[in-house]
C-alpha cells in the first residue's frame, strides 16, 4: 500500500525540496501551497522523475479556516491516509520595529504560522490517532529559539511552533505518533523576497555567505522521517557554517 506524505507551501523552498526527498524516499505526495500554477508545474516534473509514485495537488490559503475545511472535505479519503504531515508553509513580513510596525503584517504571520499549521494539525491529527500511526513534522526556527531586532513577531509565530510541537508530543505520549521541530537558520530560498518585496533588499540577506540550501533541510527531514519507528528527533538546530546566531553571519568582504 502506498505510504502518503502531506507537505504545506510545496510550491516554493524547504516544501518543494521535501516533496522532492520524500518522494525519493517513495511516498506518494498531498502537496498544497496558494500558487495554483507552482502546483501545476510541480505536478509535471515528478511525473517524470518519479514515475512510481501517485501525486495529488490542492491550491488553498491555510490561513484562511473555511477553506482549510473545504480542502479536508474534498480530500477525506487522502487525509485519512497520511502517513507525514509536514507544516512546512509560513512565512515573514517586512523588519519594522515593534513601535512602527504593519497591523496587516503581523495578522499574516500570526495566521499563517500559528493558526494555519493548527488548522492543518487539527484537520490530520485525529486520524493519525486512530491509526496510531503517523509523523507530524512542523517547520520552526532558529527565530524561534531567539528574537532579533524587528524579527519579534515572525520570532513570537515561530516561538509558538516550538511550543505547539511540545504541547502535541506531550499530548500524543502513548501513541506511536512522532513529532519533530525542524529549526533552520538562513536558508536561500524565496523567504527573503517574500518579507521585503524587493529584489536587492532580499539578495542583500546572503550577500559574501554561504546559506542552507533547500536540500539541506529537505534531507534533514527526510532523515528524521526514515527513522525507527521508536526514534523521534525531537527538535534539530540546523544552521549554515557562516552563521554563528540569529544576527552573527561571516561575511566575506
Ligand atoms: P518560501 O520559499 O517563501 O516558501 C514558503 C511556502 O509557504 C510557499 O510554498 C508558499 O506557497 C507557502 N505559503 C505561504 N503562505 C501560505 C498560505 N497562507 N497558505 C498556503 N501556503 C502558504 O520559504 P521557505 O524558506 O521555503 O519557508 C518554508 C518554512 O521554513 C516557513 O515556515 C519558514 O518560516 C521556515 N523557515 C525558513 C527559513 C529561511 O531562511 N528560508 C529559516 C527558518 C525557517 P504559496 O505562495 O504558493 O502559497
Amino acid at each position: 500500500m502506498a505510504r502518503w506524505a502531506l507537505i504545506t507551501g510545496a510550491t516554493a523552498g524547504i516544501g518543494w525540496a521535501t516533496a522532492e526527498a520524500l518522494a525519493a524516499q517513495g511516498f506518494s505526495l498531498l502537496l498544497t501551497g496558494r500558487r495554483h500554477e507552482r502546483l501545476e508545474q510541480l505536478q509535471k516534473e515528478f511525473k517524470v522523475k518519479f514515475p512510481q509514485i501517485e501525486i495529488k495537488t490542492a491550491a488553498f490559503d491555510i490561513s484562511d479556516r473555511f477553506e482549510v475545511g473545504e480542502f479536508m472535505k474534498a480530500h477525506q479519503a487522502d487525509i485519512a491516509n497520511i502517513e507525514v504531515l509536514v507544516n512546512n508553509a509560513g512565512l515573514a513580513k517586512g523588519t519594522d520595529k515593534m513601535q512602527e510596525g504593519s497591523l496587516d503584517d503581523w495578522e499574516t504571520m500570526i495566521d499563517t504560522n500559528i493558526k494555519g499549521l493548527l488548522f492543518m494539525t487539527r484537520g490530520v491529527i485525529e486520524h493519525m490517532v486512530k491509526k496510531n500511526r503517523g509523523h507530524i513534522v512542523n517547520l520552526g526556527s532558529v527565530a524561534g529559539r531567539w528574537t532579533y531586532p524587528g524579527g519579534g513577531v515572525y520570532c513570537a509565530t515561530k516561538f509558538a511552533v516550538r511550543a505547539l510541537s511540545e504541547g502535541m508530543r506531550m499530548d500524543l505520549l502513548g501513541t506511536k505518533i512522532r513529532v519533530t521541530n525542524i529549526e533552520p537558520g538562513m536558508v536561500h530560498t524565496e523567504f527573503s523576497m517574500v518579507r521585503f518585496e524587493d529584489q536587492k533588499k532580499a539578495d542583500a540577506v546572503y550577500e559574501n555567505m554561504t546559506p542552507l540550501d533547500p536540500k539541506d533541510i529537505a534531507e534533514t527531514i527526510a532523515w528524521c522521517v526514515a527513522r525507527p519507528a521508536h526514534v523521534n528527533i525531537q527538535e534539530l538546530v540546523i544552521y549554515p557554517t557562516d552563521q554563528a546566531h540569529v544576527g552573527m553571519i561571516s561575511r566575506r568582504s
